[in-house]
């Protein structure tokens, strides 16, 4: 493909014409566009959730409006997740240091908000003029009484998975306040859900799974966070992370520390989610009745799903998808998901996938599909020519590409207002690609199209 940039050429992979290993967690290649985030940002979508913390943007007001109120994460109570707090870091600042500017908004904000706990981020001139967050907020912690937590989160230090890391190490950091507090010793195993962040109230839908399992979810990182549960997430007995990008090293760190161990689940198409219920009935052999739970949850959701998507199907075989999402772990459901549908997926690939994940995906894969990492714009545009898509399933990002393409597009990332986890988001996102594939407004376009004057 001529729009290809050389250096990334083995970041992108064709099924049954190429044979290497795709190459992976690179920096973003010099002069291409990468549809990932900063590090802040990356930071900043994992904790955003979290509704009775304050989050402090320490850096110029530009960084906080880039990531205000990012998510679609919905609280079922405090909603200060969804304020955009900066020290609007100016010129002066940058010369002079913005301690002591860090230091006065800590100051002022904790008596008028009274958060439960702070994050306060570090930006690319934080990190450019050396200011000491971490002093300020051991002053001010010490001070308030109230846990005020950096996080290491400078824009240019990294890729956005760099970003995920910071994000874990501030949460471990919450964590470690609260790991003194006794183990559940309830009638109810319990588990913490990492890498969930509630979007549209999916944590709502796959709390509610598990509660009719006889499992009790005793925090979710970070989809409708509170800052008490989260200290005691050191408490439960299984871990198990949805968003593998994000959290794994979270589940990693909890494992080596506390010996809590984690399994990677994925609750996104009716397989995914039924192997998800069935990994945690497994994980108490000891308690039979869960096992049995779930099976009558699983069979009772499959029988009232099924029959509805096999009309979705009907319309929808012989139709070919491209997805382009955060991280990989996430693709894999959405292709399973649309083949169930019958749509082909052509164009697929991450942000942030590792070469382990790759190979996975190439396995997966259908021969002729294109595999592509950190990739841009140009790229994704010529492919889905290219290769004749007829819907787009990516963020935010994508979707003005989709709409100036002139295809079908599916909001599968943080920004979405439909909920598209568990069965029910399965039913959802049938029917959110039947309605967007099916439109009359293609039709009308081709027909623009073919009557223009301009026509080359
Ligand atoms: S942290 Fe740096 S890269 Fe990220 S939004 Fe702020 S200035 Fe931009």
């Amino acid at each position: 493909m001529s729009s290809l940039i050389k250096e990334r050429e083995h970041q992108v992979f064709t099924k049954g014409r190429d044979d290497y290993k795709i190459s992976a967690e690179k920096v973003s290649a010099a002069g291409s566009v990468s549809q990932r985030a900063c590090v802040f940002c990356g930071s900043r979508v994992v904790l955003y959730p979290i509704a009775d913390a304050l989050h402090l943007v320490h850096g110029p007001i530009g960084c906080a409006a880039y990531t205000w109120d990012i998510r679609g994460a919905l609280s079922s109570g405090p909603e200060l997740h969804r304020k955009s707090f900066s020290t609007d870091l100016r010129e002066e600042d940058v010369i002079f240091g913005g301690e002591k500017k860090l230091y006065r908004s800590l100051k002022r904000l904790i008596p008028k908000y009274n958060p439960n706990a702070v994050f306060v981020y570090s930006t690319c001139i934080v990190g450019i003029i050396g200011d000491d967050v971490e002093a300020v907020c051991s002053k001010v912690a010490a001070e308030e009484g109230i846990s005020v937590i950096p996080v290491h989160s400078e824009g240019f230090k990294g890729t956005k998975k760099d970003g995920y890391r910071a994000a874990c190490k501030a949460l471990m950091r919450l964590i470690k306040t609260g790991s003194t507090i006794p183990r559940n010793k309830g009638s109810k195993p319990v588990i913490n859900i990492l890498g969930e962040f509630n979007l549209a109230g999916e944590s709502w839908i796959i709390k509610k799974y598990y509660k009719k399992m006889g499992i009790e979810v005793g925090a979710i990182l970070t989809g409708d966070g509170r800052v008490e549960q989260i200290r005691q997430a050191a408490n439960a007995e299984l871990n198990i992370v949805q968003c593998s990008g994000s959290l794994k090293y979270l589940a990693k760190d909890m494992k080596e520390e506390w010996g809590i161990p984690f399994k990677q689940v994925s609750f996104f198409g009716i397989e995914d989610t039924a192997s998800a219920l069935y990994t945690v009935a497994e994980s108490f052999p000891d308690n039979p009745e869960i096992m049995e739970k779930t099976k009558s949850l699983v069979q009772s959701e499959l029988s009232k799903a099924y029959p509805i998507l096999e009309n979705y199907r009907k319309d929808l075989t012989g139709k070919k998808a491209a997805v382009y999402v955060g991280g990989a772990f996430k693709a894999f459901s959405m292709l399973r998901s649309l083949k169930f549908l019958g749509v082909s997926v052509v164009l697929m690939g991450s942000q942030t996938g590792s070469a382990e994940e790759y190979e996975e995906m190439k396995e997966m894969a259908d021969p002729g599909t294109v595999i592509v990492d950190d990739s841009n714009p140009s790229e994704l545009s010529a492919f889905i020519q290219q290769l004749g898509v007829d819907l787009f399933v990516g963020g935010v990002k994508e979707r003005p590409m989709a709409f100036k393409l002139g295809i079908a597009f599916c909001d599968h990332n943080h920004e979405r207002k439909i909920a598209l986890a568990g069965f029910e988001g399965m039913l959802n996102f049938a029917k959110e690609i039947h309605n967007s594939l099916t439109s009359r407004v293609w039709q009308t376009i081709d027909e623009a199209r073919e009557s223009d004057p301009w026509k080359i």
